[in-house]
């Protein structure tokens, strides 16, 4: 299964990805993890990168779309993945169908995980993470809105949109996740 899950700066998808790869045994591809470890590594990539992420901007799709498209060409990729901070805007989204289309693949669901906004700024509070500034914290935030409602939007239109509900404990989201996840298995197997 290809699943992608998209949350805004700390929804908590971190924890939901991680246990979804477990459940369902598939490589975990996260872009902000890629890139910071191309920066710690001071690689081409990285270098480019890091200005980028200091700021709480997007890194240009040059560097993304490379990266992606290598990773899931690796053969642990064949059969499925979840991918998580990428797509993150429509022109991402599609270059990725395109992408898997000429492979004969294609993204079989998308989970949002909706967190609203005055609780996100409760939980960043309580973690510590070098982007984690408020004023580039509060810029992240804005930049998801302003960049994935209309990526959600083009999920939506193509039936793969599953919103839920991002509030509760880890074990009540996942158990959330999990129901996205059967119906996606449901439709993709043409029921
Ligand atoms: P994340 O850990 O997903 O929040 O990503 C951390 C940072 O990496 C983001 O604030 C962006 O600067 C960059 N980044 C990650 N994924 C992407 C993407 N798909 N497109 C552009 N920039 C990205």
């Amino acid at each position: 299964m290809r699943i992608i899950l998209i949350g805004p700066p700390g929804a908590g998808k971190g924890t939901q990805c991680q246990r979804l790869v477990e459940h369902l045994q598939i490589p975990h591809l996260s872009t902000g993890e890629m890139l910071r470890a191309a920066v710690k590594h001071k690689t081409p990539e990285g270098v480019l990168a890091e200005r980028f992420m200091n700021e709480g901007q997007l890194v240009p799709d040059s560097i993304i779309v490379g990266m992606v498209t290598k990773r899931l060409e690796s053969p642990d990729c064949r059969t499925g993945c979840l991918l998580d901070g990428f797509p993150r805007t429509r022109p991402q989204a599609e270059t990725l169908d395109d992408l898997l289309e000429r492979r004969a693949m294609s993204v079989d669901g998308v989970i949002e995980l909706a967190v609203p906004r005055d609780e996100l700024v409760r939980r960043m509070l309580a973690r510590k993470r070098a982007d984690d500034d408020p004023e580039i914290f509060s810029r992240r935030i804005a930049s998801f809105e302003a960049q994935t409602t209309p990526l959600l939007d083009y999920y939506s239109r193509q039936g793969k949109l599953a919103c839920i509900d991002g509030l509760g404990s880890a074990d009540a989201i996942f158990a959330r996740v999990k129901q996205a996840v059967r119906r996606f298995k449901w439709s993709s197997q043409g029921n």
